[in-house]
């Protein structure tokens, strides 16, 4: 539906420059035209649907005849009630996509002059819209299965007789999470977060196609796959690879979720770890697509994508 827009040669050929550039009139067309690609960008009433509208040509805002609703373009979207011209908004998407290690907040906030609430804001809705457009996806074929674990990290005391074992669940943190990735090869990343990799096998069942062939380690906590898939391991430890069992690419995403986390963020936190994780698995599905595709692919998902429940007025609850 709003594939011919985005594969049109006047989409590919957006940049990070032109996008600083844009007029407001210009911003303003380009969020229109990504927002409402089926018509072509004739606004649409989010509430009713209905696409005859009277406009307000000083206040870029339009009036339903159908149901009196006045919307703007950003009404029913993950950026309603935004504060931030529109231009800004896209060169936040810009941006965002830009990072191959993923973008800080703090960065993101000094690139746009914004306050840094702002910006952590902005990148987290951007996150919310990209990991919903994968909410329903299932994978299939070949399927590789791995789990890392992210934060919750106990510091090593500096002398030997001060020093904890970092096993032991007295100095776990409870906040340490694991990563478990479903990546079928040559097409998408699924990542979920649970406190243990057995917790992951209901989603895996529900997830992964029954006839697929799943790659996994040797972890104990695979060895249920079994029951379910067939299952292929591989045992990194003896560098032995069962015929064409390895997990590549499923090595190559947490690689790239590490970077993020050391990198850049310098803390993913169990909070935000699932929303990182799905910021990676994108960029990591989308590594070979230009980024001005990637930018209009983003920015058409987050005005698909309805008001953010989670970070619509994040800031006015918190301080609570
Ligand atoms: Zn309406």
């Amino acid at each position: 539906m709003s594939q011919h827009f985005l594969l049109s040669k006047a989409a590919r050929s957006l940049s990070i420059a032109r996008v600083a550039r844009l007029s407001d009139e210009e911003a303003h067309d380009a969020f229109r035209l990504i927002r409402w690609t089926a018509t072509e960008g004739e606004p649409v009433c989010p509430r009713c649907q209905c696409g005859a509208t009277y406009k307000y040509e000083t206040r870029k805002l339009w009036k339903c005849k159908a149901c009196s609703h006045q919307f703007s373009v950003t009404s029913g979207t993950i950026f309603a009630s935004r504060k931030m011209p529109i231009r800004d908004i896209l060169l936040a998407i810009a941006i965002f996509v830009n990072g191959a290690k993923g973008h800080s907040a703090l960065q993101l906030s000094r690139d746009l002059d914004v306050q840094y609430k702002t910006a952590f804001v902005l990148a987290h809705k951007i996150r919310e819209a990209l990991a919903d457009e994968k909410a329903e996806e299932t994978v299939s074929g070949e399927v590789e299965i791995d789990g890392a674990y992210f934060g919750g990290y106990v510091k090593p005391a500096n002398w030997k007789e001060n020093r904890r074992d970092r096993r032991l669940a007295e100095n776990q943190t409870g906040k340490r999470r694991v990563v478990v990735i479903m990546r079928e090869r040559n097409g998408i990343t699924l990542p979920f977060v649970f406190k243990s990799e057995a917790q992951s096998v209901a989603t895996i069942g529900q997830r992964v196609h029954p006839e697929a062939t799943i790659h996994a380690d040797q972890a104990a906590g695979w060895d249920v796959l079994h029951e379910r898939f067939l299952t292929k391991r591989i045992n990194h430890e003896e560098c032995y690879s069962d015929g064409d069992a390895c997990t590549n690419q499923a090595e190559s995403f947490f690689s790239r979720l590490r970077r993020a986390e050391i990198g850049t963020h310098h803390h993913i936190s169990g909070r935000y770890l699932g929303a990182y994780a799905s910021e990676m698995a994108w960029r990591e599905d989308n590594r070979r697509v230009s980024n001005g595709e990637q930018y209009l692919m983003a920015t058409n998902a987050a005005l698909q994508h309805g008001v953010s429940r989670q970070w619509k007025g994040y800031w006015q609850r918190s301080v609570n």
